[in-house]
């Protein structure tokens, strides 16, 4: 028994091992993207539930850098985040997100832009104040853009986070909540967060049509949460006819997923745009 449990602790120390090494790589990996700006963006439409006209378009971090390329943001961003590298990452993403936005609308787009933003951006004072003068550099409407900050990093409803949650929305640009339903933000905390829309989490999504025994799938509460709080609703990876059928049923307000288009770079969507009449 003594032997098998040195040689799990063996086993357990071997896996955070390779999890440090992995995490320092990524991070090496991260300075070096910034230096060379081997990022990208990648835009998603996001579609009226109703008559599937696009009235948004999130901008989705790509990175050219082979090891981050591999890893994806769901493994890079969260490595920027503890290393304090996502503050320069958000900033990129930011300036080129509202670049690329003047473009559409030169194209003729009326929609929505929507960018994915660290909480940790929540602690700067001067975010806000960041935020306005990009807008103002652009010459973008802060009513055509809308902040989404993922929940889970969102747990406690601390002073300052709202406080800059707020100015932000004084300043005219949306919040939405990302991922909506795998964290712990209930009902009361909800009231306490100045947000517009909930972006809820691809796993409800998922579990339509596979509900065993339940009279409701979760998304049903999810929808039912957010009209009490008079809040938009936005169904992420919608990938089968039978879910967007089902969420425009339920009442869901705007879709995104790969059944109705994927991430592309900008001059697919352009012509993507073009091709649906919208621009
Ligand atoms: P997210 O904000 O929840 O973004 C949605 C993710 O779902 C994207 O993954 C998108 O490509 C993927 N997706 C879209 N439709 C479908 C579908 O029908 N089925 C499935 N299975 N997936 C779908 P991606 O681009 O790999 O991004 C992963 C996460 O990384 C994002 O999740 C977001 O949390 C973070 N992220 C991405 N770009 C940025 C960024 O510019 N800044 C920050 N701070 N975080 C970002
Ligand atoms: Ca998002
Ligand atoms: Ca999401
Ligand atoms: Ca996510």
């Amino acid at each position: 028994a003594k032997l098998k449990g040195k040689g799990r602790y063996q086993l357990f120390s071997d896996d955070i091992a390779r999890l440090l090494a992995e995490q320092d790589a990524i991070e090496q990996a991260l300075h070096t993207a910034l230096g060379r700006e081997e990022f990208e963006l990648n835009f998603q439409p996001i579609f009226d539930a109703n008559n599937l006209r696009v009235t948004a378009i999130e901008a989705l971090l790509r990175c050219n850098h082979p090891q981050l390329k591999q890893a994806g943001p769901d493994k890079f961003i969260p490595v920027a985040e503890s290393t304090g590298l996502i503050r320069q990452i958000d900033r990129w993403v930011i300036e080129h997100a509202l670049s690329s936005l003047a473009q559409l609308q030169q194209r003729g787009f009326g929609g929505v832009l929507n960018i994915n933003i660290s909480a940790n951006e929540l602690h700067n004072e001067q975010f806000p104040s960041h935020i306005s003068t990009e807008l103002g550099k652009h010459n973008i409407s802060p009513a055509a853009v809308e902040l989404e900050i993922t929940e889970t990093t969102l747990i406690d409803a601390d002073r300052q986070s709202v406080s800059v949650l707020r100015r932000l929305q004084d300043i005219g640009v949306n919040i939405a909540l990302d991922d909506f339903g795998t964290g712990y933000i209930g009902f009361n905390q909800l009231n306490h967060y100045p947000v517009n829309t909930l972006k809820i989490d691809r796993s409800f999504v998922h579990a339509i049509g596979n509900e065993s025994g339940q009279k409701r799938p979760m998304v049903d509460v999810v929808l039912e949460l957010a009209s009490i709080f008079d809040l938009d609703t936005v169904a992420e990876g919608v990938e089968t006819e039978q879910q967007l059928l089902r969420l425009r049923k339920l009442g869901c307000n705007f879709l995104q997923g790969y059944y109705l288009a994927r991430p592309m770079p900008l001059t697919e969507l352009l012509k993507f745009l073009e091709q649906h009449g919208e621009c």
